[in-house]
């Protein structure tokens, strides 16, 4: 184990949103243009060798949660088997899979077989027609499917399922998704809006916010907050008759930046400190040259020493990310 990884503010880095691949089979409205984006070129994208040798340095360096993400992770080929071999990493004790759901019916067994303990589902609306609307695809009963397919395997706890929160979209959503958190042994969170749609067409009063719809959910169930860990990204909250747990994630109404314990890296093996950099850290170039452990230790020590503060959606002169949320890894 070497020193930890600590940022310029103190922080120390923790967890990392590793993003396998940029292509997704969904065209969200808030996430992708519905047609155009181009996808990575195949021999840019890191090998699963070269994710999990980032991964291994990482853990090295205290980090210990590792989430996989994309574009949509579960159209990256064979990912079970790098689910296999991060899992293997020693320091590696939070492995999990943030996914739109579609492949689960097919994907969940080797996943947990390989050793994957916790997943992230996108369902932004229990409505197929309103599914379509959002998603760009006709999908809501294999997303359905592929959810009662993880939820075979107590391995695979908790389940949460992910809505993002868009005023005049979201609010006919809470009461059918509050049930569903109620019925089912899922956690629902609600994310709000973030300006990272390719299209650019965020803005700020089309965010719904936590805070919102926990009235919302409230004029028909109390809820009771529970604590969180510090790092935590969501506020959570058990319903006051005991069934289930709903979460919000409130990145815009309450930046939880100060504690902020994450990095990303990209599908093109770009190291971001923050889902907003305007600035990335090419490991993909170093990787392929030769460069040692230490060489990448460095790299990544430098980088984080750069982290941003906060994002700064609030403040004027806001300036967008480089990249959309797909090309990122959300
Ligand atoms: N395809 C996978 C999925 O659907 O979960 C993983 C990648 S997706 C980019 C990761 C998460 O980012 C999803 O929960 C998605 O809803 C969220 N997301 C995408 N664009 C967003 C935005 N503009 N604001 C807030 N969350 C967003």
């Amino acid at each position: 184990m070497s020193e930890p990884l600590i940022d310029g503010w103190g922080r120390e880095i923790k967890s990392v949103r590793v993003s396998v691949t940029d292509r997704c089979n969904f065209r969200c409205r808030y996430c992708m243009p519905a047609e155009g984006l181009e996808w990575l070129p195949q021999p840019e994208v890191l090998s699963f060798e070269e994710l999990a040798r980032v991964v291994r340095l990482l853990a090295e360096m205290g980090v210990d949660e590792v989430r996989l993400t994309g574009g949509e992770p579960l159209v990256r080929r064979e990912l079970p088997t790098l689910v296999g071999m991060l899992a293997e990493i020693p320091g590696v004790d939070d492995l999990s899979l943030t996914t739109n759901g579609i492949l689960l019916d097919r994907l969940s067994a080797p996943l947990v077989e390989a050793g994957l303990r916790r997943i992230n589902v996108s369902l932004d609306s229990l409505s197929h027609v309103r599914f379509a609307e959002i998603t760009r695809r006709d999908a809501l009963d294999r997303v359905l499917a592929g959810l009662e397919e993880a939820e075979r395997y107590p391995e695979l706890r908790p389940i949460k399922v992910n809505c993002v929160a868009i005023r005049g979209f979201t609010e006919a959503e809470v009461p059918a998704l509050a049930e569903l958190a109620r019925r089912k042994p899922y956690v629902v969170r609600f994310i709000e809006f973030m300006p990272l749609d390719a299209d650019e067409a965020w803005r700020g009063d089309e965010v719904l916010s936590g805070g919102e719809i926990r009235a919302l959910i409230e004029e028909r169930w109390p809820l009771v907050e529970v604590p969180a860990k510090p790092s935590s990204t969501a506020r959570r909250f058990r319903f006051e008759d005991g069934a289930g747990e709903v979460g919000f994630v409130n990145p815009v109404s309450e930046p939880f930046c100060s504690s902020c314990d994450r990095i990303r890296l990209t599908a093109d093996g770009q190291l971001r400190t923050c889902l907003f950099s305007r600035r990335e850290w090419d490991l993909k170039e170093p990787l392929r040259a030769g460069a040692s452990d230490d060489d990448l230790r460095a790299l990544i020590r430098w980088a984080v020493r750069h982290k941003e503060l906060k994002h700064r959606i609030n403040e004027r002169g806001f300036v967008r990310a480089s990249r959309s949320m797909s090309q990122i890894g959300g």
